[in-house]
């Protein structure tokens, strides 16, 4: 997607979306747990793809922002996306049905994730 990512290190946020020049850039904290980088990325890859980062717009995201309870919209929505992207429908469903694993701990290693974001897509898809 042309996007640039940026990593950084403890600058006080998990990751930040903003766009100089027309350019898209994500910057995340290298020094968070891998679980949580990936999940910052696909968060911050969500406010560009869902168009947030438009007309100037920046996200700065702390630990906060990843709160699937979170009521800023634009939050909730990327938080939605990257737990879409990082744990598809299609694969959970593969896993769940055909594969016959129904612990949420082995389906949240199959797919990189923390619990909490398994729990959330689970739920969200009415499996759990
Ligand atoms: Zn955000």
């Amino acid at each position: 997607m042309g996007i640039t990512v940026i990593p950084v290190s403890s600058r006080g946020y998990s990751g930040k979306a903003y766009q100089v020049n027309n350019q898209s850039v994500i910057e995340y904290d290298q020094t968070e747990f891998l679980l949580r980088q990936r999940f910052t990325i696909a968060h911050e890859l969500g406010h560009h793809v869902l168009s947030h980062t438009d007309n100037g717009h920046q996200f700065r995201d702390e630990a906060n922002k990843f709160s699937f309870n979170i009521s800023i919209p634009e939050e909730t929505q990327a938080n939605k996306f990257a737990a879409e992207l990082l744990a598809p429908e299609i694969a959970i469903k593969h896993f769940v049905f055909k594969e016959k694993i129904n612990s949420l701990t082995q389906l949240a290693e199959l797919f990189s994730v923390s619990t909490v974001v398994m729990k959330y897509r689970l739920t969200n898809l009415g499996l759990l």
